[in-house]
């Protein structure tokens, strides 16, 4: 079971690989968009870290919508309100309970990813978020290790693709040949999730 504390430790976890990771994901939106999309997550997630810090949310459910709402009203970009979106909706999902099952959490995701879409109007191969978010949803319930391996792959399989959404789709054809970066951040978040969950926890969800 998954309780409150895991997902603070998933919050956590997230916050501390955007700020690593923070260079090379402007790296990455420099190629193909405005060069801010490190800042947007180093910066959001530090607000989500500081409001669960602050106030304490006490089920799984709360820590998630807690950080959707941080997320959309401190981060400007496009990333702001999907990622906000993202967790808000699957902290819905999760409702009041105290503990949820990886395969609650697998369908609460799968609804707050399919909120992404329905928000941006993305869907699989439009070089976004969501081509590192659905091919996660799917074993998220099995394995948050399968899970981590799913959105990295399917981060890098955007290389290819031309944008045809967001900021990137303005470059036309040339936005081939690098990777989305907000799908690069996506598989931070997700692969954030086998963190949270340990060394034990990761392969058998
Ligand atoms: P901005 O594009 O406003 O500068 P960011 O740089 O923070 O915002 O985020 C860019 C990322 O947002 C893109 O790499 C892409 O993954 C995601 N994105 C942009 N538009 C959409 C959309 N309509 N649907 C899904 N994801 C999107
Ligand atoms: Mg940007």
């Amino acid at each position: 079971m998954l309780d409150t504390d895991f997902f603070l430790r998933w919050m956590a976890a997230t916050a501390a690989a955007v700020d690593r990771e923070s260079d090379r994901l402007t790296e990455l939106d420099s190629a193909i968009g405005d060069a801010d999309h490190g800042n947007n997550m180093r910066r959001g997630f530090e607000a989500v870290s500081g409001v669960l810090d602050e106030e304490t949310p006490g089920t799984p459910g709360a820590v998630l919508t807690l950080a959707g709402r941080q997320l959309i009203s401190t981060v400007g970009g496009a990333s702001g309100p999907l990622y906000g979106t993202l967790l808000r909706r699957t902290g819905k999902a999760l409702g009041d309970a105290t503990e949820v099952t990886p395969g609650q959490l697998a369908e609460a995701f799968g609804a707050g990813v399919a909120a992404v879409a329905q928000l941006g109007g993305a869907q699989a191969g439009d070089k976004t978020m969501l081509d590192a978010l659905l091919p996660a949803v799917d074993v998220l319930g099995s394995s948050f290790d399968q899970a981590r391996d799913a959105a990295l792959a399917g981060a890098l399989e955007t290389v290819p693709l031309q944008a045809r959404k967001g900021r990137a789709s303005y470059l036309g054809e040339r936005s081939i040949g690098h990777q989305d970066p907000g799908a690069a951040s996506s598989a931070l978040l997700v692969g954030a999730l086998a963190e949270a969950a340990g060394p034990s926890g990761g392969g058998n969800a």
